[in-house]
């Protein structure tokens, strides 16, 4: 299990600066939750060979009153997801007495807290810091500066030291318990429901929610004798109040299950639409590199009109997804729930497959005598030769000169292309241009 650490402290302290500067935000999952002023941000980073998760808990001010103090409590909750608090305090600004509200938050909770000073560039660090001992947080303040780096390494280094080592996995994922299905989608779109479907109603009573707040679980099943793993985001206990229903979802979860998993399965839901939550799960889904399947849940009894409003939304939307297959289900009923198999199969197929230099060099070879690639500064970009630099997500490493020329609209060529030829299903596949002399 990877640890998850928390970044709190009242807005403009420096958290979204640190969290930039241990993930790589592109893969940064937002979570607009309704009701919150300003994202809470999951993103990854790796020290070394530790990997960690950073929650950007977004604005508390500590002093907060009426709808304020709900959307802290949410900001709070993160807390709950989190192995590590880190509480951000601001040398500049000096101790403040918000900052005080939220360590008294902070000590009521049981997690390992540590006290980080930011934005010390520039000052004498024992007076930075003097203000800030009264917080009484357990250990010593840590001074760093976030926008220049300084002394962060060597914090996440300390906070990390208890957690075990996790080496980079290779990339290609073992077959030997049957292909990794993690089914993920936002809150009510009917992820237990399909979850249910697809285990087959008996099973499910035999299962206990394993009681504890993060771990995906995972349920070995077996359809037409071929062997599966289901990594369960949703919890597959039958709820018994709206409550539950709230709670129940977790990023966390949802950014373990894609990482423990071959093929996601997103579920949407075609009777709210298409919401912002669903997009940034997906371009999560994609920046991870998963092999995909999208499932469009709800399909039953909607009017035709609803359905032409709801395959036109996708159209227009996920666009940016249309290497994935796309199927219209309602897990009420099971409609449809069988064929994601075919598409499970194919996506794992896809993303794992190894091709010869051979095989990719002659469909790039044919690429190019169809549609030549551009003049630069009058000598033409040459590709000569293609190979595969790694799978899961597929990657096609091609060789030529002046391949940092290349348009956008030339590369989407060689894609659309190559997916075509190789008829690649459910996996983005990467490129990387290198040029000679
Ligand atoms: P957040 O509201 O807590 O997420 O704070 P931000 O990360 O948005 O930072 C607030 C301001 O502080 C920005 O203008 C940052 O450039 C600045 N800042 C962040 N870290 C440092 C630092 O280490 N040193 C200095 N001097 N400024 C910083
Ligand atoms: P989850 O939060 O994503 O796990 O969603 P649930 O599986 O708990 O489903 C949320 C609600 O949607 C429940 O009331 C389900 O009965 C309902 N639901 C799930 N699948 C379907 C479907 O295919 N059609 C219809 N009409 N309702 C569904």
């Amino acid at each position: 299990m990877t640890p998850v650490i928390a970044l709190v402290g009242r807005p403009n302290v420096g958290k979204s600066t640190l969290f930039n500067r241990l993930t790589r935000s592109r893969d940064a999952l937002v979570a607009d939750f309704p009701g919150l002023t300003r994202d809470r941000k999951y993103g990854n980073g790796r020290l070394g060979d530790k990997p960690f998760t950073v929650i950007d808990t977004g604005g508390i001010s500590g002093d907060e009153e009426g709808i304020d103090a709900a959307m802290a409590e949410q900001s709070l909750a993160a807390i709950d997801e989190a192995d590590i608090v880190l509480f951000l305090v601001d040398a500049r600004a000096g101790l403040n007495v918000a900052d005080e509200a939220i360590a008294n938050h902070l000590r009521v909770n049981q997690k390992k807290t540590w006290l980080v000073v930011n934005k010390t560039d520039g000052l004498e660090e024992h007076s930075a810091m003097a203000d800030f001992w009264q917080l009484g947080l357990g250990g010593d303040p840590w001074p760093i500066a976030a926008a220049h780096g300084r002394n962060v390494s060597r914090l996440i280094e300390e906070v990390l030291s208890p957690f075990p080592e996790q080496p980079e996995e290779e990339a290609v994922p073992e077959r030997d318990d049957g292909i990794r299905i993690g089914v993920i989608g936002r809150p009510n779109v009917g992820k237990s429901t399909l979850v249910n479907r697809l285990l087959g109603e008996e099973r499910v009573v035999v299962f206990d929610e394993a009681g504890t707040t993060r771990d995906a679980i995972e349920i070995p099943f077996e359809r037409r004798g071929r062997p599966y793993v289901l990594v369960d985001t949703a919890g597959i206990r039958r709820r018994k109040n709206v409550r539950e229903i709230a709670e129940k979802f977790s990023i966390i979860k949802t950014l373990e299950a894609i990482k423990e998993c071959h093929v996601a399965v997103m579920v949407l839901d075609a009777r709210s639409g298409l919401v912002e939550q669903d997009l940034h799960l997906l371009d999560y889904v994609l920046s991870s590199g998963r092999a995909l399947v999208l499932a469009v849940n709800k399909w039953d009894g909607l009017e035709s009109e609803q359905k032409d409003k709801m395959r036109a939304e996708i159209k227009r939307r996920l666009g940016f997804a249309d290497y994935a297959d796309l199927h219209f289900i309602s897990a009420l009923h099971g409609t449809g729930v069988g064929d994601l198999y075919p598409s499970i199969e194919r996506a794992f197929a896809s993303s794992t497959t190894r091709w010869s230099t051979n095989r990719l060099t002659t469909i790039l070879q044919d690429a190019v005598g169809e549609h030549q690639p551009p003049l630069v500064r009058g000598r033409r970009i040459k590709l000569r030769m293609a190979h595969q630099g790694g799978a899961n997500p597929p990657i096609i490493v091609v060789h030529g000169n002046q391949t940092a020329s290349l348009p956008e609209a030339y590369k989407r060529y060689l894609t659309n292309t190559f997916r075509k030829v190789l008829k690649v299903r459910g996996t983005p596949i990467r490129f990387e241009f290198r040029s000679g002399h």
